[in-house]
């Protein structure tokens, strides 16, 4: 793997053990704050109809005409996390809006009735923001302080234990 991971500070709520990664051969990085949710990432072009007609659908990454590859950088807020915990691993999930309480309702329904989830060991949170555009391009507003809504957040030396499945969910 040529893949490099680090810890910084989360730019959205301050956490300072957001998980970075970097992939030394693409410069492709991302990060994943396990706290609010907040996920950036720099991503490398890939040419999907190179890919799409190659039988084991390798990426064919774009280039420049000087041959570098060319990024691009794609942020989302942090709307809040839900991490589930299990005997040997954990899975962190970002929500993709303000979850509601109903939703939330739900969710802890759901990991209450799984034999398979120690509940004790699993969190929530919401960060509430409203999302609007200016001008088409997005921006947030009334950003609050992060809410547990279940659970003890982790605390600073805490990680996630596979912090690739943090970033399962944008691929
Ligand atoms: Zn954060």
């Amino acid at each position: 793997m040529s893949s490099v991971q680090d810890i910084e500070e989360c730019p959205q709520c301050g956490f300072t053990e957001a998980i970075y990664e970097l992939n030394t051969r693409t410069l492709e990085e991302w990060l994943s704050c396990p706290l609010c949710g907040y996920w950036s990432a720099l991503r490398a072009l890939v040419d999907r109809k190179r890919q799409a007609a190659d039988p084991q659908r390798r990426p064919f990454y774009k280039k420049t005409a000087s041959g570098h590859l060319i990024h691009r950088r794609i942020t989302r807020a942090g709307f809040g996390v839900l991490y589930v915990a299990y005997a040997r691993m954990g899975v962190q999930r970002r929500f993709t809006h303000p979850p509601t309480p109903e939703l939330i309702s739900e969710i802890v329904a759901g990991l209450k009735a799984d034999p398979e989830v120690i509940f004790d060991h699993c969190y929530i949170t919401t960060w509430d923001v409203d999302e609007f555009r200016v001008n088409g391009a997005k921006e947030l507003r009334g950003a609050k302080e992060l809410r547990s809504v279940l659970g003890e957040l982790p605390e600073a030396e805490c990680t996630v234990e596979d912090p690739a499945l943090a970033f399962e969910l944008e691929q």
